[in-house]
């Protein structure tokens, strides 16, 4: 197993630190009071052809490998910025690459990958529904002339306002006998600048800045080729792009927790306090080397997990384990730099406070750790189900 980075990988990390470096945390903590979005940043970004990476090349993308496409989000918040403003856009389009046809293909790739279109807007959470997915509600009614009418609420639909396109999952049916309980939901790709007011979009302010909003979606009509993939089989197509979101969260975790670890590291090398920097201190320094311990081996699960994703292997206790691993790590990683800072980790001026609210959010979401923990006893270690 080959542990360095290759030169085109230490190319994309260089690439995309030194685009970072024109986004200092002036410019987040400015958007954070505001809880506005990181448009300047995300525009340079997708200049720069980052963001369309993993879309294949005879579609205009940079074709490139997960684990190559990880180190892109992996640097972002490595260098203190914030990919979860702009990650979807990386690899919400898997679902139309893999299950979607050569028509819609044709007409959203180039775009997608260009950053002419944005498909970063993925709806699936429900307000009543939580975690159990298949409990969804949203219904997609097909009409007589072959469009769908849809109607239903849908909660922190992320980056919707900055969004031209949105993956929808929806109610299209009911498992019949002898039919799997997760057929019936499919996947929809709603042009979102054609919606007009069915959509009624409510901002949710949150604890850090993440342009998310809840849903209320009246009558909307969608033409009959909005569906991706076969009717009924949009929650085994959610799946499927599960594996590869997982991996790329891990990598943000990653980043963050290499930031965690750097940042506190540094004061503590140059803090004096009793006539000595704080860091010769043993409470100071270990919870630092052991959060540097969890963060190196998080990153070695999602190499493990990206590499399998890469061969075409299956990956998804990997994927799972690298998204545990890596926000439990990055989150170890915040405490002991907010520690380290004493009340300074507070002041909104050394950006910590900022990463810490932002990296915790990965405990919780794209899916929460307990439900990927249950994933773990129930479908890898066979014990007995909790849902
Ligand atoms: C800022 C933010 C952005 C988001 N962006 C998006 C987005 O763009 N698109 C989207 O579709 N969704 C998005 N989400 C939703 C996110 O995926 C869910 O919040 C997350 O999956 C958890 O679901 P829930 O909030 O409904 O919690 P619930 O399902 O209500 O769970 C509450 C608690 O109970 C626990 N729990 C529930 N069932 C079990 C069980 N069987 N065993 C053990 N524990 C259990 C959970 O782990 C959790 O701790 C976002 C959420 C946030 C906060």
């Amino acid at each position: 197993m080959a542990f360095d980075l290759t030169e085109e990988q230490d190319a994309i990390r260089a690439g995309v630190a030194d685009l970072c470096k024109g986004f200092d945390g002036e410019y987040w903590r400015q958007l954070d009071r505001d809880q506005a979005y990181p448009e300047a940043f995300v525009s340079a970004l997708t200049e720069g052809g980052w963001l369309g990476a993993l879309v294949p090349e005879e579609y205009g993308g940079g074709g490139l490998t997960l684990a190559d496409g990880s180190l892109i989000l992996e640097e972002i918040n490595h260098q203190g910025c914030n990919a979860g403003a702009c990650h979807a856009q990386m690899y919400t389009m898997g679902t139309v690459l893999k299950h979607g046809s050569a028509a819609q293909k044709d007409r959203y790739l180039p775009a997608i990958a260009s950053g002419a279109l944005r498909l970063q807007a993925f709806g699936v959470t429900e307000p009543d529904a939580g975690s159990n997915t298949l409990a969804l509600r949203t219904r997609a009614d097909r009409q007589a002339d072959g469009t769908w009418l849809v109607n239903g609420q849908k909660i922190w639909t992320s980056r919707f306002a900055h969004s031209d396109l949105m993956l929808l999952l929806a109610r299209t049916g009911t498992p019949g006998e002898g039919q799997k309980r997760w057929w019936g939901l499919s996947t929809f790709l709603v042009d979102l600048r054609e919606a007009g007011a069915t959509i009624e979009a409510r901002p949710i302010r949150t604890m850090m800045n993440h342009a998310t909003v809840e849903l209320f979606i009246n009558d909307l009509v969608l033409p009959a080729d909005a569906l991706v993939g076969e009717e009924g089989l949009g929650f085994r197509y959610i799946l499927d792009g599960m594996n590869a979101e997982r991996i790329l969260i891990a990598a943000e975790c990653v980043g963050d927790g290499r930031w965690f670890v750097e940042k506190a590291s540094a004061y503590a090398t140059q803090r004096e306090v009793f006539g000595r920097p704080i860091g010769a201190n043993q409470g100071v320094q270990f919870p630092i080397a052991r959060a540097h311990a969890a963060v190196e081996a998080a990153d070695l699960m999602r190499r493990k997990a990206a590499a399998l994703f890469d061969a075409g292997q299956p990956c998804g206790p990997e994927a799972n384990m690298a998204k545990l691993l890596a926000s439990e790590a990055s989150w170890q990683a915040a405490n002991a730099c907010l520690d380290t800072h004493g009340g300074f980790g507070f002041a909104e001026e050394y950006d910590v406070e900022r990463k810490f609210r932002e990296t915790r959010l990965y405990m919780t979401a794209p899916v929460n750790n307990n439900l990927i923990l249950a994933y773990l006893g129930q479908n890898v270690l066979d014990m007995p189900r909790s849902y």
